[in-house]
């Protein structure tokens, strides 16, 4: 049985690589029939976010990587979360120190942080000395029953090559003597991520381990865990490293490692998930557009390549662009909404603050705006939205008009016109739009016709009879379709506005 897992820490934000490892695991699990499976490994309690859960279930569920077993989710091998297993992992770390694998360690924190700076100083890097490794175990039981503060060491094999091997990497040998007699057990009672995740792998029948590549290190620990249990390993797979363009981490500052970023720019998560599948991975024939079901269908773990790939925010505006078009002005619509909606009720969850003009009202303003359309106009605000953003957040400045005033720039409005033409010219526009008896798309555009022809008449060129109109109504001189705006704005507005 094929079981893929992700095990995230409830440290703060949803990390844009638990998204990235989630979306493998659910496709190798569903092609093969298996299981994809969430566990909360919270055992560092100091660094647990209030939230940080939540925020996990709710970016999963936005890209709809659905896991089949975790804590919200049930399933026959929880519990799923880490500080709920405690008794597990006391169990097999006594198991550990019994067969004389793991030790009790006595030594207290300043003895360590003496061992750290002699080390530092003679230039080596800094290890724990074993001090407590050879003590007779009795009498370190014993040291144990009358409370002595302590925790539990695993021994790593002296002298012994250690050989782990990973499905993409190979075999990876590691040198013994530059690894840590590593702390197993913490004096807290809760084990480290070393024992509970190979625990937890092992009883929960995880079959493949997809994870980070900072974990390349530990893994001889692992192997070395395996063995002393006389466990089969899984196999285990690194992710290559994403990088910026540069090659450097993804920008915490930029927002660009938090998966709400993406979801607050208005990035379609289908289009989010199509463009992390090609992180480090190549469609067989080459396509760059395809669906979540296409690619389970040709991924394999084995394809995945351990060279960093550089994350390219402009490739992905393009992809989100070409999903936004392919959908209809229903679909757009409902997503818009569903944005909009998002947007205006939750918070940012990112390392540093969203970098944005609009705050939540605004966002309610705009949905409120669009709620109050009838269909017709709503599915017209869609069609003439859609070819000219890259995501959602784009719409906002060219459509502020519609929901807010703003100060009229009156050098913009006249340009190389002078303040009476231009005075003239929009009064003769207030008069045609007067005119208009019945408010229908149809009839403004036989005043745009008409416009074009006065245009001639009066020896302007056709962008000069349009502009002044443009940037009365919407402020600027950018803005989608200027004739389906107003009908979507109103008669009412619309005469409010064509003034100088
Ligand atoms: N809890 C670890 C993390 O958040 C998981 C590492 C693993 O997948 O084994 O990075």
């Amino acid at each position: 049985m094929i079981r893929t897992r992700n095990a995230p820490s409830p440290t703060g934000y949803l990390h844009l690589g638990t998204i990235y490892q989630s979306l493998f695991d659910k496709a190798f699990a569903l092609k093969n029939n298996g299981k994809f499976i969430l566990r909360i490994e919270d055992t560092d309690q100091k660094r647990y976010t209030p939230g940080a859960v939540e925020a996990i279930y709710s970016g999963l569920d936005w890209v709809g990587v659905i896991p089949d077993e975790s804590p919200k989710h049930g399933g026959d091998y929880g519990p799923y979360v880490q500080s709920e297993r405690l008794d597990i992992y006391k169990k097999y770390a006594q198991e550990l120190v019994a067969s004389g694998n793991a030790y009790y360690c006595f030594c207290p924190t300043e003895r360590l942080l003496e061992v750290r700076k002699k080390d530092q100083k003679e230039g080596r890097s800094p290890m724990y000395d074993k001090h407590c490794r050879n003590f007779p175990i009795d009498e370190s039981k014993k040291r144990v029953e009358n409370g002595e503060a302590h925790v539990i060491r695993m021994k790593i094999p002296e002298n012994e090559k250690i050989v782990v091997n990973d499905l993409v990497r190979g075999d990876i040998e590691f040198d013994p003597s530059v690894i840590d007699d590593q702390v197993i057990m913490k004096s807290d009672g809760y084990p480290t991520y070393h024992l509970a995740v190979v625990i937890d792998d092992h009883l929960m029948e995880i079959s493949h381990v997809l994870r980070g590549p900072e974990w390349l290190t530990s893994f001889p620990k692992h192997k070395i865990l395996y063995d002393y249990f006389k466990w089969k390993m899984p196999i285990f797979i690194h992710t290559p490293l994403i990088t910026d363009m540069k090659g450097a981490k993804l920008s915490k500052r930029k927002g660009h490692a938090s998966v709400d970023w993406f979801r607050r720019k208005g990035f379609l998560p289908e289009a989010v998930l199509n463009f992390i599948t090609l992180l480090g991975w190549s469609h067989p024939e080459g396509k760059e557009i395809f669906s979540f079901d296409e690619f389970v269908k040709v991924f394999d773990f084995k394809d995945l390549s351990a060279v960093s790939p550089k994350f390219d925010l402009v490739k992905l505006e393009w992809m989100n662009g070409q999903y936004l078009q392919k959908l209809s002005n229903v679909d757009f619509v409902k997503k818009l909404t569903e944005w909009l909606n998002y947007c205006s009720t939750t918070k940012y969850q990112g390392a540093t603050e969203y970098e944005s003009n609009w705050s939540m009202d605004d966002y309610k303003l705009m949905l409120n705006f669009l709620n109050s359309l009838n269909d017709e106009k709503r599915l017209l605000f869609a069609e003439i939205n859609n070819q000219r953003i890259k995501k959602f957040e784009d719409l906002l400045p060219l459509n502020s008009f519609f929901i807010s005033d703003f100060v009229l720039d009156e050098n913009l409005l006249i340009e190389n016109k002078s303040k009476e033409e231009i005075s003239e010219h929009l009064d003769w526009v207030k008069g045609e739009i007067e005119k208009i008896e019945d408010w229908e798309l149809p009839n403004l555009k036989k005043l745009e016709e008409t416009l074009v022809k006065r245009a001639g008449e009066m020896n302007w060129k056709v962008g000069e009879v349009f502009h002044p109109i443009r940037v009365s109504i919407v402020g600027s001189t950018v803005s989608p379709p200027l004739f389906e705006s107003i009908y979507i704005l109103g008669k009412e507005k619309t005469l409010k506005f064509l003034n100088l």
